[in-house]
């Protein structure tokens, strides 16, 4: 299990990315909306987009939930 957060602020494109506690680019992050603990991005990326339509897994942590 692993606690996931979404950060508060979009990126340019408007994706809202979701975070694994730990990765490097979370401590980067200003603001940020804890989710959860899940088993994978995938639940967690689910819950944010309950948060922001736009979301997307990061590429460093959760590269399996990210797109394009
Ligand atoms: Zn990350």
């Amino acid at each position: 299990m692993a606690w996931y957060y979404v950060n508060d602020n979009a990126q340019p494109n408007g994706d809202h990315e979701v975070h694994v506690y730990g990765c490097s680019w979370l401590a980067l992050v200003v603001n940020k909306t804890y989710l959860g603990d899940y088993t994978s991005c995938s639940p967690a990326v689910t819950k944010a987009r309950t948060i922001y339509s736009q979301c997307n897994g990061c590429f460093y942590c959760s590269n399996a939930c990210h797109t394009s």
